[in-house]
């Protein structure tokens, strides 16, 4: 095992991080921007570096500043978290060359699934189904229409590299089409440095479907079951629940196998996620994230198997202790992103100071979070402060959790997701369980009326 790990990251998952690492015993390495020097990862940390300015080129995508911060304080691994170089493969080999290892899976994996035009044929070959569409990236608008039209209206368009809905762009007809090309392309290239864009037939009412995989250095690879995160908006997840209403013990076995099976045929090694978009029964392939995701919590819950410690004992070197037919469902777990958003002002950020605080608790109530009274939030990153987490033994039961726990949960003067969220919880359909990826768009607007 490891004596001592950096973590390339800040927030909430960061100190989820060097909580894991206190767990087994690790020393931690904090790094931080200078807009960054109040948050509470650094109390947590056994030693702290300053690697930049708040721009996050400046420091948290500053390869070379992690990788001096590693070398300086002696440390032998270093987890990226999620967002930031995460999803790097480069950073990746930097890692590897400076003799560092890289918490995550192979550079080349990352490449693999982080093209995402690769991908789709990669797990096709391999068994999975994709959502109709294109077997390549589009060589110009006139390839894009025509591709349309075999199609059939709605399509969407999604950038090769993307992440975070960037570049996405859902036509309903050539004109629309037409113009959304060249603005994907731009958005796709501001984001990723890489233009290029491929096509699905959009799914207008699916569920957004994820099953978590962990697989180690010597083949053994297990599924944790799936999380359903199809309350989203604009493509951001807000909420997310396992195990998903709309799954029953069968399919979610068959789909976990299923998903096991490519991940050894694709050698992939470490934590991951499989996404799918479930439309009428059927399961289709959109992406797979290489990393540790916000929600892993929820699956954490209702498996009991803590993914971060298990990421990084499989990182170094250690083989799954665990059997899949060891790996049990217990309840129902949900989780509610707290962003410092303004939910009646169309989710704008709401960065500042936090004058007062208080966070639930109570029995199987989770509190994922970095912030704390007299904290700042800074406006330079993402907008996520806290993740509650609630657990019982039905859905009823985490539901009436989860509304008792966002009750509590103060947080001034800043406006945040909380009551939103609540809404959320307290939905009638939701509350049955029914809901797809289009339930927020619904949901707001009827909030609007
Ligand atoms: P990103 O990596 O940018 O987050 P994803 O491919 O994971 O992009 O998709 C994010 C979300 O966008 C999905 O959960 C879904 O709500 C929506 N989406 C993506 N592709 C489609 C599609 N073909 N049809 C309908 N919705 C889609």
């Amino acid at each position: 095992m490891f004596s001592k790990i950096l973590i390339a990251n800040r927030g909430e998952i960061a100190v989820r991080i060097i909580r894991a690492c206190k767990e087994l015993g690790i020393n931690t390495v904090a790094v931080y921007s200078e807009a960054d020097k109040n948050s509470f990862h650094l109390e947590l940390a056994d030693e702290t570096v300053c690697i930049g300015k708040a721009p996050p080129h400046e420091s948290y995508l500053n390869i070379s500043s992690i990788i001096s911060a590693a070398e300086i304080t002696d440390s032998e691994a270093i987890h990226p978290g999620y967002g930031f170089l995460a999803e790097n493969p480069y950073f990746a080999e930097v890692c590897e060359s400076c003799g560092i290892k890289f918490i995550g899976p192979s550079a080349e994996n990352m490449r693999l699934m982080g093209d995402k035009v690769k991908a789709r044929e990669t797990v096709s070959k391999a068994g999975l189904s994709l959502i109709p569409g294109s077997k390549k990236v589009l060589a110009s608008k006139e390839e894009a229409v025509s591709l349309a039209k075999k199609l059939s209206y709605p399509v969407i368009l999604k950038a090769k590299a993307g992440g975070g809905g960037r570049g996405m762009r859902i036509c309903h007809s050539d004109v629309r089409l037409v113009s959304a090309f060249m603005n994907a392309q731009a958005e796709a290239e501001l984001a990723f440095g890489d233009s290029q864009i491929y096509m699905e037939k959009f799914l207008e009412r699916p569920r957004h479907i994820e099953v978590q995989i962990a697989a180690d250095n010597y083949g053994n690879v297990i599924h944790l079951g799936e999380r359903d995160c199809s309350i989203q908006r604009r493509h951001q997840k807000l909420i997310e629940e396992a195990p998903s209403p709309a799954l029953n013990n069968k399919l979610r076995a068959n789909l976990g196998e299923m998903v096991s099976k490519v991940i050894k045929d694709i050698h992939y090694t470490s934590v991951g996620t499989v996404e799918f978009l479930l439309d009428n029964e059927h399961f289709y392939f959109i992406e797979m994230n290489t990393r540790i995701q916000v929600e892993h919590p929820v699956t954490e819950e209702i498996t009991g198997v803590d993914l971060v410690k298990l990421q990084i004992s499989m990182a170094a070197g250690e083989k799954l202790k665990i059997k899949q037919n060891e790996i049990s469902f217990e309840g129902t777990a949900i989780e509610c992103r707290i962003n410092a958003e303004d939910s009646e002002n169309n989710f704008i950020p709401s960065a500042g100071r936090i004058e007062f605080c208080y966070f639930p608790g109570g029995k199987d109530v989770r509190v994922d979070t970095h912030v704390y009274a007299g904290y700042t939030v800074p406006p330079n990153y993402d907008s996520l402060i806290a993740k509650i987490i609630t657990k019982g033994k039905t859905r009823k039961e985490t539901l009436q959790k989860m509304d008792r726990a966002l009750g509590e949960l103060l947080i001034e003067p800043n406006k945040t997701t909380v009551s939103f969220c609540r809404k959320i919880i307290n939905d009638s359909d939701f509350r049955r369980g029914i809901y797809n990826t289009d339930f927020l768009k619904k949901f707001i607007s009827r909030e609007e009326e």
